[in-house]
């Protein structure tokens, strides 16, 4: 029985294998592109329902000015297909987060800690990047499979064929709505921090400001621990892997003559 539980286990491995074109690494993802769409939009009404919309013009219009710019060139570099949308809420919350289908979410609590079109660039940049990456469907699958292992168990192994559907279903149940605001690993950031100084270095802010923010941020836990730091741990030798992947990016060229450098 335990040969065939691992040999299970094995099949949903390789179904849910793919290699990220982007990072080449391997990923599980038992989740379809179609699903993780739905769960964004299903999150996105969820947070919305519950969330407050800031009225601050001047809060709006930087971030639909930041997030459109690099929305622009996420689709034109990668091609995600995503219905963008961009929220600000308000909230003392030091968070911000964008959704599977490009529903970008900034507090007003950021946004005060916030000194330019640039630092802002940083933030959402990385936020993009995770659900690019796939990120949150990756984590969403490693609890699947979790739960998928520990259904198993409690069943003793008896399993047949026709009840992978409804143990899947279940597996996705519990776990899809954690998709959002579980802590990703470090591996993750340094996925999305690289990506996020790309695209938002194409879009032509400076990325720089990047380690400024995130130097910023540093100092704001020491008094208290942002929420955006709580699902996004942030030390020094990210930053410095930050600086390292800068120097690289300035050998890219970009096409910036709208805008002064
Ligand atoms: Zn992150």
């Amino acid at each position: 029985m335990k040969r065939i539980f691992v040999s299970l286990l094995f099949v949903f491995l390789f179904l849910g294998c793919t290699k990220n074109p982007y990072t080449h690494r391997e990923q599980l993802i038992l989740i379809s592109p179609q699903q993780e769409l739905r769960m964004g939009l299903s999150a996105e009404q969820q947070i919305l329902h519950k969330a407050r919309l800031s009225h601050n013009p001047y809060y709006i219009a930087m971030v639909n000015r930041v997030a459109s710019r690099i929305a622009r060139v996420a689709e034109a570099e990668f091609h995600p297909h995503y219905q963008w949308e961009f929220h600000v809420l308000e909230s003392k919350k030091i968070n911000a987060f964008c959704l599977p289908g490009g529903k970008i979410f900034v507090y007003t609590g950021l946004l005060k800690l916030v000194d330019n079109d640039d630092e802002l660039a940083a933030v959402i940049g990385h936020e993009v990047a995770h659900a690019i990456l796939r990120h949150g469907s990756e984590r969403v699958s490693m609890a699947m499979l979790g739960r998928i292992g520990h259904e198993l168990l409690a069943r003793g192994l008896q399993v047949s064929g026709h009840q992978w559907g409804p143990l899947y279903d279940l597996a996705y149940g519990v776990t899809a709505q954690y998709g959002v605001l579980y802590p990703f690993s470090r591996k993750f950031e340094y996925e999305a921090d690289q990506l996020g100084l790309y695209l938002m270095y194409k879009a032509c802010y400076d990325p720089n400001q990047a380690i400024r923010f995130w130097y910023k941020m540093m100092k704001a836990s020491r008094v208290h621990i942002p929420e955006l730091l709580s699902t996004h741990p942030s030390d020094m030798h990210r930053i410095e892997a930050l600086k390292r992947y800068i120097v690289k990016l300035r050998r890219i060229p970009r096409n910036c003559q709208a805008r002064i450098q």
